[in-house]
């Protein structure tokens, strides 16, 4: 049977019979928590299950935290910690789940010529993003670093499902992708639970399931710390994930260094885009490509999506002009002042 969520229905219609002012007539269940070190939240329009949205939100939770505990690079006990520190030396067993995901980053940073590099750990720690007490790297050492690939060093072995590195000297970062993963594993858990109209905020990326009311979900777009949007866009089910160098950064001497980094110079990407988000089928898809557009500039990113056409996008540029695939051109709306 198909519920709709009415939390908080019941003391909306005593309050409209003592109160004059307008009164929404539905109210979705709506649930916040911190996992993936970030804020979720769950907002429940309608479901079809017999487990109430808290239930199944409590659930999800439990999903993430367990993922996160597998994807984390900064927990010693994590997967990624063990391939980080075995996989040079002997192949390292994994779930199912880390295999997939590892084996689909390696296919993205080859699609996108390594501008979605996830085996960037090294340049990651030596900027020191997340971390109050580092120095600014030196340029040789980033130098060093600089345009190696190195997920062309990894081996997969789909029978026993190990995974080695075939060189020495680099390490996995997760951070551009991990987050659209979950949002996959989400997506699969709440729609097995029979949710059928969800919208889901995780740290700026976006899930949405089914429509609102019938109507495709209004998201604003943001391009920096002002929480101003750029514009909404239309749509009904997928991901939307957004990448800036508003949200983290470290400060060396007085300088902001974002946290975006490209590969090919180990410096954070400078490629003329301010914000880039990405609205895709898939979360995984979304994330890593947000990232990716990030580096490769405007005119990359368009030669990217006329030829997979796997994605579409909304970038932001330094001087504030902003440019849609022509796929989602109709569903957006560029604010007034946009
Ligand atoms: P996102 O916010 O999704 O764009 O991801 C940025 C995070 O991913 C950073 O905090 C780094 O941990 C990592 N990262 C930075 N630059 C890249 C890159 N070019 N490719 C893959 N991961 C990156
Ligand atoms: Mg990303």
């Amino acid at each position: 049977m198909k519920r709709k969520y009415l939390s908080a229905a019941l003391l909306a219609a005593a309050l409209c019979l003592s109160s004059l002012t307008a009164c929404a007539d539905d109210q979705p269940y709506t649930k916040s928590a911190f996992t993936f070190d970030t804020f979720i939240t769950f907002t429940i329009y309608e479901s079809e299950s017999s487990d109430s949205p808290e239930e199944i939100c409590e659930g999800a939770v439990d999903m993430l935290n367990s993922l996160d505990g597998e994807l984390s690079r900064t927990n010693p006990d994590s997967v990624i910690s063990a391939l980080n520190k075995q996989a040079y030396n002997s192949p390292v067993s994994v779930s199912d789940t880390t295999y997939l995901l590892i084996k689909s980053c390696k296919d993205l940073s080859e699609l996108t010529d390594g501008a979605f590099d996830f085996t960037l750990g090294e340049i990651s720690s030596l900027w020191g993003f997340g971390s109050d007490n580092g120095k600014k790297p030196d340029d040789a050492a980033l130098a060093e670093l600089a345009d190696r690939k190195n997920y062309e060093n990894i081996s997969f072995d789909d029978e026993s499902r190990t995974i080695s590195f075939t060189e020495e000297g680099f390490s996995i970062d997760l951070g551009a992708a991990a987050k659209g993963y979950a949002l996959d594993m989400l997506d699969s858990y709440l729609r097995k639970a029979g949710v059928t109209s969800a919208v889901v905020d995780f740290g700026g990326s976006i899930l949405t399931i089914g429509k609102k009311d019938g109507y495709s979900w209004n998201i604003s777009v943001t391009a920096d710390e002002s929480d101003s949007p750029v514009g909404t866009l239309a749509v009904n089910d997928g991901f939307i994930a957004t990448s800036n160098g508003a949200k983290r950064f470290v400060e060396y001497d007085g300088v902001k260094y974002h946290h975006i980094i490209d590969p090919f110079t180990a410096h954070p990407a400078d490629s003329g885009i301010k914000s880039c988000t990405v609205y895709a089928a898939d979360g995984l898809i979304s994330d890593a490509l947000s990232t990716a557009f990030f580096v490769m500039g405007q005119e990359k990113t368009e030669q990217f999506y006329e030829k997979y056409k796997i994605a579409e996008y909304i970038i932001t540029l330094d001087d504030g002009t902003v440019k849609t695939s022509a796929g989602i051109a109709a569903d957006f709306r560029a604010s007034q002042n946009g």
